[in-house]
Order: C-alpha cells, then structure tokens, then sequence
C-alpha cells in the first residue's frame, strides 16, 4: 500500500497511524502453522500478495533442531542451534526475519498481523476469527477433539503474544468451511448422546484448502460460485474429498479426525469399524498401539510396505510390484467412488478440482480416477493432463464438468483472512 496520503489521513488499516509526508509501509502479514516439533512460516507483502521469506523450525524440543530460512530470490540459510520450544523457535523466526543479510524486515515494527493455522475449531468456529483471550478459551477446549495438533497451535500463539504482546493474532480453522454440513452428513450413526456429550461428529479437515481451490475455481469459470457444484480433491500425503454447493461445503470425506476417507499416504481411511477391535484382538495391541497402527503404518505405506510416497509407489509400480500397484489402484478407486458419492449427494457436479501434493503433481492418478466417469460428465484431454503443479483446465473439448487443476495455497488463505479480520 505504497500511498503518500494527504496530510492527516486515516490509515486504510486501523491503528496505523499515517504522519504527514509519510509514506505508509507496506502490509507484511506472518503466517505461522505449528505442530508439536516444527514451526512453518511465510511472510506476506499483502500489497501484491508475495512472499517475502519463508522457512521451517524442525525439531523443537528434540535434539538435531535447526532452523532453515530463505528470503525470496535468495539460497536458503540453515542455523543447527538448540530449540527447547516454541517460544525459541518464534525468536529465532522474528531474529531470521529481521536479520541485516537474510532478514527482510528492518524492524519488527513492519509487522503488521500474525495468522495461525489452527487445526480444530470445533461446533465453536465456522470462520476465521481474531484472537483474544476468550477465543482462545475456546481453543483450548477443543483440545480433545485435537489431541496432537492443537496443543502445538497453541504454543504458537502464546509464543507469539510472549514476543509481541500487542501485535493482532487471526485464527484459521482447517475444520471451519464445513461447519455448513448438513445435520444428515455430520451425525454418525452411534448413539446419539455420545454427540451431545463429546461433540461426537464429523467435522471435516483441509478446509482452508477446500475454500481456497472452490473460490479459484469459480473465478477461473467465470461463474459465480453460489451456482456451482463442485467436487474438491485435495489429495497430498493427508487427503480428502469435499461436495462444495454454492460455495458451501455440504459433505466431506474426512470426519471426527483426518483418519477417515481415503486411502492416504500412511493413514488407512474408511474401515470397517469392526476391524479394529478383531485386530487388536488377534494383534493383542492397546488401544494406541492400534490408533498409530492406523495413523502411521497404514495407507499406502501399509498396503504397499514401500514408502507413504505417492513417488516411490508410482515407480515401484511401474517396475512391477504387485502390492505398489494395488496401492495405487487402491487410491484412485476411493477417490473416484468419492466423486461419484459427492455428485449424488448434490444432485450433478460442474467442476472437479485436484489439489495438493498428489493432486497436483500426479497425471497418472488423475487419469485413473477420472477413466469410467464419462457417465458423469467427466472426460478430460490427456495431452493437457500431461503436467506437473500448473494451474490449468484438463478437460476435453465438449466435456460437460470442468476439471481443473488449482494447485493450493492455505498460507495465502490465512494471510488474506489475517488481513481482513486483524484490524
Ligand atoms: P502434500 O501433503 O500436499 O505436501 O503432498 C505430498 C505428497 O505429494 C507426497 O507424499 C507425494 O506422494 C506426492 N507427490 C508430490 N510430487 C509428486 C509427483 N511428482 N508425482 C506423484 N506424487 C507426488
């Protein structure tokens, strides 16, 4: 926002006060996503929607912690330093970020809002949300429904305060968007006083992302988005399938937690709940034994005994593997009995939308998920397919859905939500 304002003028941005003569600074909004042992940031210049630097704090509180840093344009800068918590790994952000060399800040001063991704909002939040102590009241008692991503998102807005106690904090949920769910596509069919007593339900994950690509979308048909049906596939190493109409998100794959939906990279998915407690049995495992079994060595890790990488399955495949090739086939039946669902469940579908790591990147899955969906509308051209993270359409000449490929940008969203609701 490089204006040279008349003498006494408000800043467009509340509480930014702009001197006769000045030159009002840019707005650089910092985007935190915390987990238990790393920290990622970005730094926006919300003037044109750039980033500025960005970089990863790993192994806090673990011993090998380091963080790396990369100013746009520049090679990134490694520091292997002790990083006990978050409260270290914050200052060494804000430290990176106004270093004389790599800093791109010359003051703290410059920073104009902090956005966080917080991974539960719980029936609490059904949008982005400044924080102030009542929220995060109501973080904190979504802890339960969050057990190892909240606590981590947690500390990051308390380091943050710790650091700089009156720059404004923005929350961004990933379960938000689909608090519009429809009753019918949240209650699971358990009794129903474990809901009003737990809250438990589906809720809904990668909503940022969701929201992102189904707005994208809309712009790139030139078609308002409250007359569109539209599938959202992100798939990546967490995935999952969500029925946008008119916008709003009417049903998603993942539910209580991100185990549910689809096979991923080493989550299993849907199952047959009754599997959990016959292997346990056989396995004699407790009951985190077999929470873990399902988190971590399931998925396409499980089936295949390879990797959790769509990559390495994909090659694997290619040479012959059985189990790789059952991974992948696995993968792209899930996706696409998904669609099929989602397109039921709305009545038709306009568009479909591939996102994320495999979404993006993957040409092989979206062919195979898209094959035999003809029915539906769907064809897309092979020769457009033929690309790696590009955001372009896919489909063929005379296919009734657009399907397209929007690569994602969830730090963006919470940047553009910071901005808004910050000041
Ligand atoms: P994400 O969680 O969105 O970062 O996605 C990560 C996943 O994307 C990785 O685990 C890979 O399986 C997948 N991926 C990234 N690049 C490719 C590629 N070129 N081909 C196939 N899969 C890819």
């Amino acid at each position: 926002m490089n204006t040279t304002p008349l003498a006494g003028a408000k800043s467009p941005f509340p509480g930014r006060l702009i001197l006769e003569g000045q030159v009002d600074q840019v707005m650089k909004i910092l985007v935190i996503n915390c987990g238990s042992s790393s920290l990622k940031y970005q730094l926006f210049d919300m003037d044109n929607e750039s980033v500025l630097a960005k970089g990863l704090v790993e192994r806090i509180g673990i011993e090998g912690s380091q963080i790396k840093h990369t100013k746009t344009g520049m090679d990134a800068v490694v520091n292997q330093t002790p990083i006990p918590d978050h409260k270290v790994a914050i200052k060494l952000v804000l430290d990176a970020l106004t270093d004389k060399q790599h800093g791109v800040l010359s003051s703290l001063s410059e920073l104009s809002a902090v956005g966080h991704r917080v991974v539960h909002g719980g029936e609490d939040f059904a949008s982005s949300v400044k924080l102030d102590a009542k929220v995060m009241e109501a973080v904190k008692r979504c802890v339960p429904l969050a057990p190892l991503h909240n606590p981590a998102n947690i500390m990051g807005i308390e380091a943050v305060t710790a650091a700089l106690p009156n720059i404004p904090q923005v929350g961004v949920f990933d379960t938000a968007f689909h608090q519009t769910m429809p009753p019918h596509a949240f209650i699971y069919g358990v009794p129903y006083g474990y809901y009003e007593k737990y809250k438990v339900r589906r809720y809904g994950f990668h909503g940022t992302s969701h929201f992102f690509v189904s707005r994208r979308a809309a712009e790139m048909l030139g078609q308002p988005i409250e007359k569109l049906k539209i599938v959202t596939c992100h798939l990546g190493n967490g995935s999952s399938i969500t029925a946008v109409d008119g916008g709003k998100s009417i049903d998603t794959s993942m539910g209580f937690t991100p185990l549910a939906g689809v096979l991923m990279g080493t989550r299993s998915g849907d199952v047959d709940p009754a599997l959990l407690p016959f292997i346990a049995n056989m396995e004699k495992l407790s009951v985190a034994e077999l929470d873990s079994l399902l988190n971590k060595k399931s998925g396409l890790l499980g089936v295949s005994g390879i990797s959790s990488d769509l990559r390495d399955i994909e090659s694997a495949a290619g040479k012959g593997d059985k189990r790789a090739k059952l991974a992948e086939d696995i993968l792209n039946y899930d996706v696409k009995k998904y669609i099929g669902a989602y397109a039921a469940a709305m009545g038709g579908i306009d568009a479909l939308v591939f996102t994320a790591g495999v979404g993006e990147n993957s040409a092989s899955t979206r062919a195979a998920v898209c094959e035999g969906l003809e029915f539906l509308g769907i064809k897309i051209d092979a020769q457009k397919n033929d690309m790696r993270g590009k955001e372009m359409e896919i489909s063929a000449a005379g296919s009734k859905v657009h399907v397209l490929v929007i690569p994602t940008n969830e730090e963006l969203m919470i940047a553009r939500d910071t901005k808004r609701l910050a000041f």
